[in-house]
């Protein structure tokens, strides 16, 4: 048998450039290094494409299955389980299928590139007196954020991203092109709302949009010598209040500060209460745009890291409260993100985002610097188990793994039942396995 050398490789690699459409990048080609790298991973692909179409997702795809090359599918590259890059196979970024699209003005009726970001779709949409209600970030690609559900500023009053989704499209496996709403590919329609890229390449969405224009949005600093009270008198006025407003409560070591987005007609008499939780330090909250909502990335220090966990509870009760005041003590970083309204009128059987009876989504996390020992990533979040314990289970776009028992976490087994028998059907041979990966059904 013949070896084949490192320059052989290299050069044929190499000359997929001329043959797949839009731009292929290999290793040692200009362009490379950046193409390869994302914000949560580093790794070395042997390939990284950015088709220009659909037709050329369908190409590179069909491409890397003939060769044996595992698929990484990008559109944002935010992924905070690193899956946005890997080393080996090939990256299909799809930066370029962005287009943001008013296909129906009247009934709202739009269609989003799943390479688009959630900041460009803010921006493209607001001269029409639409909006999305979508991530918080600027730079989050809609493709994964979707595909894991959607939870933004406005998802107490519209739910997540996929309770608005009519329509997907998108290239299976075998390269083919398919389109998935409610009356076609129906089994696949549900699976794409929560389930993740393990399905196909979704190429664009189809989304209702909602009539946003101004909202109010701003943040609330308080004084805040008891956060087991003050949690717990935020989580009542949550559950009594008003769904125009969505709310994200953070308690670091040093600062305790609720993020508040209003969407409706009094902002004063519905932040009023907020306004009375305890003594206010800072208050900008005021009108505007809704998409400048969105903020930028927070840029990290270099070298560093977060270590995140994350669980959707039922309820805040005593002790899940007390558990996320342990970790307050503990000096992590805890947020408190407030959910129900619509997000609970929707079925758990209706998407596979399946745990829609969750109060609150509960993050942890911990600043890792460059180099630091593995303790200091642990030792903070050492008690998390008692809000683990208590919750129903994770939501898979804050994972900051995807192992095994991730994947049970998000899933529960009627729904992960249902999704492999779907992935059976659109991807037998787990093609999109760089994922939070549901295994094709078995028989
Ligand atoms: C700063 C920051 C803020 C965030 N804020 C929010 C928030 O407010 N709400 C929220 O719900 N989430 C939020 N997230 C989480 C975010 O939803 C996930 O990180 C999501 O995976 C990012 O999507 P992406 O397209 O940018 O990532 P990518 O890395 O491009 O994609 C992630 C994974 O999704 C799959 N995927 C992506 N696109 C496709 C596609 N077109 N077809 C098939 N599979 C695909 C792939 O498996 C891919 O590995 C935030 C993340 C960050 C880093």
């Amino acid at each position: 048998m013949t070896q084949t050398s490192h320059s052989e490789i290299h050069g044929g690699l190499c000359g997929v450039a001329g043959r797949l459409p839009g731009e292929v990048l290999a290793p040692g080609m200009d362009g490379y290094a950046e193409a390869a790298a994302a914000l949560f991973a580093t790794g070395t692909p042997d390939l990284v494409v950015r088709p220009p179409d659909e037709d050329g997702v369908a190409a590179a795809l069909r491409h890397a299955t003939s060769a044996g090359m595992a698929v990484t599918v990008r559109s944002g590259g935010h992924s905070m389980a690193g899956l946005s890059t890997h080393t080996g196979g090939m990256v299909i970024d799809l930066r370029n299928l962005c287009g943001v699209e008013v296909l129906d003005l009247p009934g709202r009726r739009v269609r989003v590139g799943a390479g688009a970001t959630w900041g460009a779709v803010a921006d493209a949409l607001a001269p029409y007196g639409l909006g999305l209600t979508a991530g918080d970030t600027r730079e989050v690609g809609v493709g994964g954020l979707t595909l894991g559900g959607g939870i933004g500023w406005l998802v107490r009053r519209h739910g997540l991203a996929v309770d608005n989704l009519a329509a997907a499209e998108l290239v299976t496996a075998d390269g083919e092109r398919v389109r998935a709403d409610a009356g076609h590919h129906g089994d696949l329609f549900w699976a794409l709302r929560g389930g993740g890229g393990n399905f196909g390449v979704v190429t664009s969405f189809e989304f209702v949009a909602q009539p946003v224009t101004t909202v109010h949005f701003g943040t609330i600093g308080y004084e805040c010598a008891d956060p087991r009270s003050l949690i717990a008198r935020w989580r009542d006025l949550v559950r009594d209040g008003d769904e125009n407003l969505t709310t994200i409560l953070n308690l670091m070591p040093s600062a305790v500060m609720l993020q508040c987005c209003y969407d409706g007609p009094d902002a004063e008499a519905a932040l009023r209460p907020y306004r009375a939780l305890a003594p206010v330090t800072a208050d900008t909250v005021r009108a505007m745009p809704y998409a400048d909502v969105l903020e930028s990335c927070p840029a990290l220090p270099p070298g560093a890291r977060m270590e995140m966990r994350n669980a959707l509870v039922p309820a805040l009760d005593d002790a899940t409260i007390e558990g996320a005041a342990d970790l307050l003590a503990d000096g992590a970083m805890v947020t408190l993100r407030s959910l129900g309204g619509a997000v609970a009128r929707v079925a758990p059987d209706a998407t596979a985002y399946a745990h829609r009876d969750a109060e609150a989504l509960v993050i942890a996390g911990v600043m890792v610097p460059s180099g630091a020992p593995q303790r200091i990533a642990t030792a903070p979040l050492a008690r998390w188990s008692a809000i683990a314990d208590r919750s129903r289970g994770a939501y898979v776009n804050f994972l900051g793994t995807a192992t095994g028992a991730d994947v049970a976490r998000v899933y529960p087994p009627d729904t992960y039942r249902r999704l492999a028998e779907v992935k059976r059907g659109y991807d037998p041979g787990n093609v999109f396995r760089r994922t939070h990966n549901v295994a094709p059904a078995r028989g």
